[in-house]
């Protein structure tokens, strides 16, 4: 084998992936030379590589400058200057070698034509199972990179179309990645704010790919990702906007990232708050998980969602009530909802979707994922006092749907829920419980683990005191 640097593998076949001489990332050093492959020495060979015909007195034996391979004249007669070897003068390129030399060696001209020529002909053969591997051989991944950073819209759109073919060839990842496609898509997204649509949409399409590695997550977020996603989130095309926010919400399962999202200043939380309500039912279940990522971390999150929602007006509410029939919508409402409640200081602001959840429990769903959301979040709101008057009318609910669940999360949030109310309304509380649900509810709580073993210990301490001797 001719050619350098570790072996990966490309739909089916090993490939070499062309190395740089010095700094890998092209992105920062556009002017890059790449590793010479290795030179085949005269003696190794007695056949052309290509045609396998036998080299004598008149087929002679001929180097490619490109492969370092041996070759006949026949198949290794075009000449052409290879800048990105570091050679300025034609040299011979075998066949095999010559389509794609010759496009990668145009790209370092400064006619514009020529770059125009080099980025349609790489993204086209980067776009065929059967042209790509020579692309990623040769240098075509550095090329489209450094042609990627002109300001010529043909180009841009061409060669953003061939780096999202590349993305979509998981191997390549890590070659992407070093030789700078990351960051240069980022810069693209950040500077064109009203560029083609179509620039746009390959663009985010690549940045969604990476972030679904954790790994290319960090680094499209150290190359800077977060702002321009931001700003497609809020774009006027409904597809683009939903790529954005895809990305999106893979982005924000990176808690470093929550403080700059809802402090953002390009508006992204009310940007966000409003999606929930969308029309479209995936826009809005993607919404609805980015903002219960965002809830999952600090209180001061939690409390400006609630705030925000509250001044944009309730979006959360009318997510919860839009779409009654797609479960992955409530799961995913009720599970921001359920985060929200455990937030003291905005009760008040959240009675209205508290209500509009006891509501959806007494309807008993029957999908069990939004069951474990419904039951978590009324016991969470259970928890603060004010709360009990607005929750005593559903303990009836409580039972039926939680409290006699086989599941025993359910099971544990209708608990949590029901012993919350009995200490702060125990009247209302029992009152209800004696109507319906005291059997039930005192069956299940003997089922809990150690619970009566607890209660004896305390009553055993209590009654000490008792029966002491007067
Ligand atoms: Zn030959
Ligand atoms: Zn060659």
């Amino acid at each position: 084998m001719a050619l350098l640097g570790c072996r990966i593998k490309l739909e089916g076949q090993d490939v070499y992936p062309a190395r740089v001489d010095g700094a890998a990332d092209v992105y920062q050093s556009p002017r890059f030379i790449l590793t010479k492959a290795r030179w085949v020495e005269d003696k190794q060979v007695s056949t052309c590589i290509l045609c396998n015909n036998k080299f004598n007195q008149i087929r002679r034996k001929h180097h490619c400058r490109q492969c370092g391979r041996v070759l006949c004249n026949k198949c290794c007669k075009e000449r052409m200057p290879l800048p990105q070897l570091g050679i300025e003068d034609a040299e011979r390129v075998c066949d095999a070698c010559a389509p794609v030399t010759q496009l990668i060696t145009k790209a370092r001209s400064q006619m514009h034509q020529f770059q125009v020529e080099s980025a349609d002909g790489l993204t086209e053969r980067c776009k065929n199972h059967n042209s790509i591997k020579r692309v990623v051989e040769l240098g075509g991944i550095q090329t489209l990179i450094v042609l990627a950073q002109t300001e010529n819209v043909q180009i841009l759109r061409s060669v953003m179309s061939g780096l999202q073919a590349l993305a979509t060839h998981q191997p390549l990842h890590q070659e992407l990645a070093t030789a700078g496609a990351i960051k240069v898509i980022c810069s693209i997204l950040s500077r064109l704010r009203e560029a083609e649509e179509q620039i746009l949409t390959d663009g985010i399409s690549s940045l969604m790919i990476f972030c679904k590695s954790p790994e290319l997550k960090k680094k499209a977020l150290d190359d800077g990702a977060l702002n321009p996603v931001l700003t497609l989130c809020m774009y006027q095309s409904p597809t683009l906007a939903l790529l954005a926010l895809c990305t999106l919400s893979l982005i924000v399962e990176n808690p470093d990232t929550h403080d700059a999202i809802v402090e953002s200043s390009r508006n992204a939380l009310p940007r966000i708050l409003a999606l929930t309500a969308s029309s479209d039912e995936q826009t809005q279940e993607v919404a609805l998980k980015i903002l219960a990522h965002l809830s999952n971390g600090t209180d001061w999150h939690r409390h400006r969602i609630v705030q925000e929602d509250f001044s944009s007006g309730c979006s959360l509410h009318k997510a919860l009530s839009s779409h009654p029939q797609n479960e992955q919508i409530l799961c995913n409402a009720v599970c921001l909802i359920g985060n929200l409640a455990t937030s003291a200081e905005d009760q008040s602001s959240l009675q209205s979707v508290m209500v509009r959840v006891c509501q959806l429990l007494q309807n008993s769903p029957s999908n069990s994922d939004l069951k474990i959301q419904l039951s978590r979040a009324i016991a969470n709101f259970s928890k603060f006092k004010q709360n009990s008057d607005r929750l005593v009318p559903y303990v009836s609910d409580i039972v039926q749907t939680c409290i006699k669940s086989t599941t025993p999360s359910i099971r544990v949030h209708g608990m949590r829920a029901i012993l919350s109310l009995l200490s702060y309304s125990p009247s209302q509380t029992t009152a209800e419980l004696m109507r319906d649900g005291a059997v039930d509810l005192l069956e299940s709580l003997g089922k809990v683990h150690g619970l009566l073993d607890s209660v004896q210990a305390t009553l055993t301490i209590q009654a000490a005191a008792l029966t002491r001797p007067l």
